[in-house]
């Protein structure tokens, strides 16, 4: 097991640093924090997740979650990590003083729960699930689901779920067929069943709260038609006691990750006595849920760039202490009386474990941008900053979800591969890693759902606006770059990508206007990975020019080889994955449409 799940320091130089935390508290809903406190707050998370999440990260992998006699039973740790994330107020944290929050800005909420997440990814999702839902009822429900349910959820006495998906309706939420059938006594009747339900069952808590989107009778078709319904396990009757309110635990899916995170199947409604209660209007469900998807989506991407990150703190620790091999010497020739060198020596695995290195702490940084702009639009007052970060957030969260999660699982692989074949046995913690982080590819919208959106809905939105504002903000980063001699060419190289992003745009733009969506979006993916590579430059140039500056003026918070790293992996990025955008253009501005289905049989 390694000894150590993160790099603080780093978080910390992008939180108060890089990302500039200050700049929140001039805000008035933040104004009760500082720097201090925010340190605090992070500080107390990391001492709670070193003893409570981190030493039980392997156990909950190797005894998972079960199904047994209609309930699902899980490791004991989920117990205690809900009580204690309840009375350390951790799940209500960002919520309003109104309920019993701290009105903590997002960005050091999402710093605090990415230490959970690197800690024991395991966890965190019961927690975060919890506060997405009671949001939910925050922002849309009555006043009297407010006073009926949230005090308990935030309180990690009552669980939340999210449950979206059905058998037949995954990414295509447009084909749920759950149905809500109106009373004359104020709830709905709910029926049917949702699958892969995290959090959806388990021993620990008095109740579960479920968010579920369904159909009432007669609503439109497609998203215009779904509603969304508080559909509690138990339902509270008004002496405080509990009724079964018909919500059945069919089964707990097996997985190969995340395996101490139960991911359920619910029936509702077997013997018609399942009651929902509507939140907000009818046939706006979807539209909720997506007016708070953003944070979810960010969530995602801090999880996976935080697994990413405790794998390359194990690879790291063991290229550090595994003797292998000799260096080549000048004349080329290994000498077999010297003694062996230690990996780390190697240029090979030193390149592995700066790809790791540029991959999590650059997937870091839009994570914490990402949740700034989410900040600055719920807090200001300024109609023009809030339509500005509003735009740059809607473009930047298909990505923040994406990136960490795609090119985290090649950084949690290069972290296998740097322990050579103990990377592939179950003594070491980098394969559980490896198997932890491949869902999140999935859930919450997978890579091609997340590109069509950004290339389809996000690039194309008010006349591509997000992303000419997008471009400001990078050739931002540029100019101030090329004050320092030793950026000029990065900054000159990042300038090129720009134009190189505006050229593929302009030509998918073409079959767009024709109307020929299935060329317009075909090679979304590719998009995808080409904007996002230019996007972790962007956050790479922008690390190094403040590290640079930092060196020059002698700044002594951090060492100069913190700052020195710092400057050496954007040089790395800049080096072995920006130049990836060539191909990638080329391959999209090549006509050859091979993927798009015609008469001919391709595919045996
Ligand atoms: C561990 C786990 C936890 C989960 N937790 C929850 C939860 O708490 N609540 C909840 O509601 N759901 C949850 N989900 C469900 C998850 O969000 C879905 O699995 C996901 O959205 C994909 O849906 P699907 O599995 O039906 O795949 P499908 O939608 O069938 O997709 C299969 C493949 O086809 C591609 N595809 C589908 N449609 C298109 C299209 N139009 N264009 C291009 N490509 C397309 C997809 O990208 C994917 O590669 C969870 C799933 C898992 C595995």
């Amino acid at each position: 097991m390694a000894n150590k799940y993160i790099d603080i320091n780093t978080l910390k130089y992008q939180l108060f640093d890089i990302h500039n935390i200050k700049d929140l508290l001039k805000y008035e809903r933040f104004s009760d924090h500082s720097e201090e406190s925010i340190d605090m707050y992070i500080n107390a998370v990391k001492e709670f997740s070193d003893r409570e999440l981190f030493p039980f990260i392997k156990e909950m992998d190797e005894t998972p979650a079960y199904y047994k006699n209609g309930e699902v039973f899980v490791h004991k740790q989920v117990g205690e990590f809900m009580r204690k994330s309840g009375e350390m107020g951790l799940i209500s944290a960002i919520f309003d003083y109104e309920f019993e929050g701290m009105q903590l800005p997002i960005t050091a909420h999402n710093a605090a729960t990415f230490i959970q997440d690197a800690a024991n990814n395991h966890l965190p999702g019961y927690a975060g699930l919890t506060l997405g839902s009671t949001e939910l009822i925050t922002h849309f429900g009555s006043k009297e689901l407010k006073d009926t349910y949230v005090p308990n959820m935030l309180a990690g006495k009552w669980q939340g779920t999210m449950c979206l998906t059905e058998p037949q309706a995954g990414s295509s939420l447009s084909d749920i067929t759950t149905k809500a059938t109106p009373t004359n006594t104020g709830f709905y009747k709910i029926s049917g069943q949702k699958i892969f339900i995290s959090g959806g069952d388990y021993q620990y808590v008095e109740n579960i709260i479920h968010l579920v989107l369904a159909r009432v009778a007669g609503a439109p078709k497609g998203t215009k038609g779904i509603s969304l319904f508080v559909v509690p396990k138990k339902r509270i009757n008004s002496d405080g006691t509990f009724t079964n309110n018909d919500v059945q635990t069919v089964a707990d899916f097996q997985k190969m990750g995340q395996r101490g995170y139960c991911t359920t199947h619910l029936g509702f409604g077997d013997t018609d006595d399942c009651h929902g209660y509507l939140v907000g209007e009818e046939n706006k469900g979807l539209k909720y849920m997506f007016l708070l998807m953003n944070n979810a989506r960010i969530g995602v991407g801090r999880g996976a760039v935080a697994i990413a990150m405790a794998a390359y703190q194990a690879s790291l620790e063991y290229a550090q202490e595994r003797p292998q091999g000799r260096k080549l010497s000048n004349a080329g020739k290994k000498d077999p009386n010297e003694e062996q060198c230690f990996i780390i020596e190697h240029p090979d695995v030193r390149r592995m474990l700066l790809l790791q290195k540029s991959i999590v702490e650059g997937g870091l940084s839009l994570v914490l941008l990402t949740s700034k702009y989410q900040d600055i639009v719920s807090a200001t007052s300024d109609k023009e900053e809030k339509e500005k970060y509003n735009l740059l957030l809607e473009l930047l969260t298909p990505i923040a979800k994406t990136y960490p999660s795609e090119a985290g699982i090649v950084s949690v692989n290069n972290a296998v591969q740097i322990l050579g074949g103990y990377g592939f046995c179950t003594d070491f913690i980098v394969q559980q890693y490896l198997r932890d982080i491949r869902i999140f590819a999935l859930y919450e919208g997978t890579t091609g759902i997340q590109s069509l959106d950004l290339l389809g809905r996000k690039t194309t939105m008010q006349n591509g606006k997000a992303i000419e504002l997008l471009a400001v903000e990078i050739m931002k980063t540029i100019k101030n770059a090329s004050k320092f001699e030793e950026l000029t060419l990065y900054a000159t190289n990042l300038g090129g990508s720009l134009q190189s992003v505006q050229k593929v745009i302009n030509h998918l733009m073409t079959f767009a206007k024709k109307g020929q969506f299935e060329k317009f979006l075909a090679d979304a993916n590719l998009f995808m990975e080409l904007l996002s590579h230019v996007v972790i430059s962007w956050q790479w140039l922008e690390m190094a020019s403040h590290s640079i500056d930092a060196i020059n003026k002698k700044e002594n918070s951090y060492s100069i080889d913190f700052h020195y790293s710092k400057i050496e992996t954007m040089k790395f990025y800049f080096k072995y994955e920006l130049p990836k955008i060539k191909s990638l253009a080329e391959s999209i501005l090549n006509d050859d449409l091979v993927t798009i289905k015609t008469e001919k049989t391709l595919l045996f």
